[in-house]
């Protein structure tokens, strides 16, 4: 395997960490790249993913493999990877700490709009996510790449609320990390809830339908606002999904706006029980498009709407917080409550 041409960043680059989050393959930090004047994003890996040995040249073969897959899946609408990090490790200090230096998102994920506003999104806002998500499917698969992990908090936006999809590149990593029960049951991300009714069962094996269904689940966040089934367990949703549940219309069936039967019409397609007939990104994009030119007019208003309303709720919040290297790890978020009820639809 040949070496990798990609930039290593070290410890020494960058200063003025700060904490961003954390998920199942690790934690994230923002932090100031002092040669390049601004921020970026690192990902820092827990140890067992991806990397067995002290360094990160090709012996690293699944970490580099992931980051060849999203350097090949550049793109306006994916995520922008710069290189490797590799420097001391906040946890031991004995052991250098490998992960991912990436663009830095400004407004974190659709999963906080989903968590941070009192009610749906603007619909131009909802329509355009709804096209850039779609586009930037269709662009990863028309290059062979599948994601396999769309949902809410991998899809990041921009300081203008702009999508761009993460997370592709390292939910591909077949390591026991990615399919530990800790992963699967949802405790970090709330994966499940976007995985298809086959792959549920024993002997899944992954295709581009696995994505097509994820992002009819999206759609159905993106347009309601809220996350699906958001008190059922691993259990109750793996139950019920492959017997035909889905999240409900009702809500949905009572707005208006122009082009939203047709994303109904689309996103019923995409979660389709048979993933044969789920429709291709490309397909989706002619939908999306067509909705979202009805309302792009809508956009500047509707960004500013949401922006000042993240904004309130942040200043009411802990300001982030401020750490010298090497920073320290966040608490990491444990538990999902368990089932007391769940609204699912019959489709
Ligand atoms: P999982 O690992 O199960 O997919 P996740 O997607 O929440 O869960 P991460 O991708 O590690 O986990 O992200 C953790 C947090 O960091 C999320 O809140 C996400 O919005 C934020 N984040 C991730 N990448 C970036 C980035 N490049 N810029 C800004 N914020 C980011």
């Amino acid at each position: 395997m040949e070496p990798l041409s990609h930039t290593t960043v070290g410890s020494e680059s960058l200063e003025d960490w700060r904490v961003v989050g954390s998920g199942g393959f690790g934690h994230v930090y923002k932090a100031r790249h002092k040669d390049w004047g601004f921020d970026v994003a690192v990902k820092l890996l827990h140890d067992g993913v991806g990397c067995q040995s002290s360094t990160l040249m090709p012996n690293d073969k699944a970490l580099c493999d992931e980051i060849r897959h999203m350097v090949k899946a550049s793109c306006e609408f994916v995520l922008r990877v710069y290189g490797f990090y590799e420097g001391n490790t906040p946890l031991t200090k004995l052991s250098m700490q490998k992960g991912i230096v990436m663009e830095y998102m400004g407004n974190g994920s659709v999963q906080t709009l989903l968590t941070g506003l009192p009610g749906p999104l603007p619909w131009p806002l909802a329509f355009r996510l709804a096209h850039q998500v779609a586009l930037g499917m269709n662009f990863l698969h028309s290059r062979d790449i599948m994601h396999q992990d769309l949902k809410p908090s991998n899809v990041l936006l921009n300081d203008d609320l702009n999508a761009k999809l993460a997370d592709f590149g390292l939910s591909r990593v077949p390591t026991s990390a990615l399919n530990s029960n800790r992963e699967l049951t949802g405790e970090v991300g709330g994966t499940y809830k976007y995985m298809p009714p086959e792959a549920f069962g024993i002997s899944y094996e992954p295709s581009r339908a696995f994505d097509r269904y994820s992002y009819g689940i999206l759609l159905w966040s993106i347009l309601t606002g809220k996350e699906p089934y958001t008190t059922a367990s691993y259990e109750l949703v793996a139950l019920r999904i492959p017997q035909g549940d889905r999240p409900p219309l009702a809500e949905i069936k009572q707005s208006k706006a122009e082009g939203l039967n047709e994303l109904v019409d689309l996103m019923k397609m995409c979660w389709n029980e048979n993933p044969s007939t789920r429709p291709h990104f490309l397909d989706c994009l002619k939908v999306t498009e067509k909705v979202f030119s009805k309302h792009k007019k809508g956009i500047p208003d509707a960004v500013h709407e949401v922006l000042k309303t993240l904004e309130s709720a942040n200043s009411t919040q802990h300001p982030s917080v401020s750490l010298s290297f090497p920073p320290q790890m966040p608490e990491h978020a444990t538990s999902y409550d368990t089932v007391d009820h769940v609204r699912f639809t019959q489709v």
